[in-house]
């Protein structure tokens, strides 16, 4: 049965859409079937999956408005499936900021994406949602439909803090609307190991979060930022970088944390 992630986490620049498109690169590389939902109006996951916001026909706004359905609005993009990458794409560009208030007195209007994605989830054995920024009516959408949470952070001190707002948002969904909801994990991403205080966060991470904390690491990695300038995944860029390599590995980890769910 598909599993549904959302990457989420309120803090701009933490690394959610990098870990969102390269995830979802290193699980159709292992052989997994994928869609990655765009839920952000900034569009970067769109770009970054190689398909152009700006000519995008249909969107995941016309899904959330329902003038279209997931299976009309989603799309394909040959640089990723050159790279031997293929995952399937529900874009996003400006146009979704004004969901938010034309869904104002929608009934139900948290649960639109879960509806629609309803549909198409005996296409995928994963679809992976990349959040915006913010705790917002888009963000509620993504965490209704999801099995679970996958939290990208950079080790810094701040990082700890907001992490507090999250999970307790993530809890209040889990109590009223979404019950399958959990924290499937914390992903530490931009890791400089070289930095004592990223050390110490690290470390404070898994005291409080233990098991929660995921084994893999995501370094700091050049390559990982050039990718998207591109129109790809790093992954699909330059798959010997440090970056790509630490991507496949954690789209492994995800697979066996998955199994034993
Ligand atoms: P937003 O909140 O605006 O949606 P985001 O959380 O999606 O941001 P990204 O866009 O993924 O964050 O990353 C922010 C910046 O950091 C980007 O320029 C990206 O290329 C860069 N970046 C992300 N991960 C890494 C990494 N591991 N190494 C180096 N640069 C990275
Ligand atoms: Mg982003």
């Amino acid at each position: 049965m598909v599993k549904i992630f959302c990457v989420a986490n309120q803090k701009g620049g933490v690394g959610k859409t990098t870990t969102t498109v390269n995830l979802a690169a290193g699980l159709a590389k292992v052989g997994q079937r994928v869609l990655m939902v765009d839920l952000d109006p900034q569009g970067n996951a769109t770009m970054g999956s190689g398909v152009d916001k700006r000519k995008l026909e249909l969107t995941i706004y016309d899904v959330l408005l329902e003038s279209a359905s997931v299976a009309e609005a989603r799309v394909k993009s040959d640089k990723l499936v050159e790279g031997g990458c293929g995952y399937d794409i529900l874009g996003a560009n400006r146009e979704l900021a004004g969901a938010e208030v034309e869904l104002v007195d929608v009934e139900r209007r948290e649960k639109r994406l879960k509806q629609a994605l309803a549909e198409v989830g005996p296409d995928y054995d994963f679809i992976l949602i990349d959040c915006p920024p913010s705790l917002s009516m888009l963000t509620l959408n993504g965490l209704c439909s999801a099995h679970g949470v996958i939290v990208p952070m950079q080790c810094e001190y701040f990082a700890l803090e907001g992490l507090t707002d999250l999970v307790n948002t993530i809890k209040q969904v889990h109590a009223n609307l979404n019950k399958d909801l959990a924290i499937i994990g914390l992903l530490r991403v931009m890791f400089d190991p070289r930095i004592t205080l990223q050390q110490q966060v690290s470390e404070q991470l898994k005291t409080y979060y233990g098991s929660k904390v995921f084994n893999t690491v995501i370094p700091r990695n050049v390559r990982l930022a050039e990718a998207p300038s591109y129109g790809v995944p790093g992954v699909v860029f330059d798959p010997s970088s440090k970056g790509a390599q630490a991507y496949v590995a954690f789209a492994q980890e995800m697979v066996e944390r998955i199994e034993k769910m």
